[in-house]
């Protein structure tokens, strides 16, 4: 039988997400028996080729987050926000009570120890959006894995589910928003 093909990326996210799926531990072996994995932090593949699953940690921040999530969307029969920040902005979507210019000006002009003090303008850093957007704003999502991190029990759970062919359903004690 072949396998699931799984993409994984992290967008404006802190990789917190990633930590919790690796948290699986030594159950990661055995889901290596139904699953291969497409462009992932965890291997060396750089575009999310046509696949199964795509799980999407972190917000929209900026230009290339966008890219990256129309890629997996265009790519992933099933997309699933996680996190926190994917579902609803998270931590970053902090900096939307503020201007976009005030943002810059405290991290690159006014903090206390910054030396040369300028905005990065360089044509290679993507342009950040004016506000931080979760996932479904942009594109649409087929599940959602709520916490900052999801346990990876939750992350066992939904996978078994998927690949099993049930429609995925965590229970209460892996249900959470911290
Ligand atoms: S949801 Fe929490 S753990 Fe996941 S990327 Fe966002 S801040 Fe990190």
């Amino acid at each position: 039988m072949s396998k699931v093909r799984v993409a994984t990326t992290s967008l404006a996210g802190c990789f917190g997400c990633h930590m919790s799926f690796l948290d699986m531990d030594e159950r990661i072996v055995g889901l290596l028996e139904h699953v291969e994995f497409s462009r992932s932090p965890i291997n060396d593949i750089k575009h999310c080729e046509p696949c199964d699953i795509g799980l999407v940690e972190g917000a929209l921040c900026n230009a290339d987050n966008v890219h990256v999530l129309r890629e997996f969307r265009e790519n992933c029969k099933i997309l699933i926000a996680v996190g926190a920040c994917a579902i609803n902005g998270g931590v970053p979507a902090m900096r939307n009570h503020f201007s976009l210019q005030e943002c810059l000006e405290e991290a690159f002009l006014d903090e206390i120890g910054v030396d040369n003090p300028h905005i990065p303008n360089d044509v290679e850093i993507p342009l950040l959006l004016s506000k931080v957007h979760p996932l479904h704003e942009v594109v649409k999502v087929d599940y959602y894995l709520p916490g900052c991190p999801p346990p990876a029990d939750a992350f066992v759970k939904i996978l078994t589910d998927l690949l099993e062919g049930r429609e995925p359903a965590l229970p209460k004690n892996m249900l959470h928003y911290d």
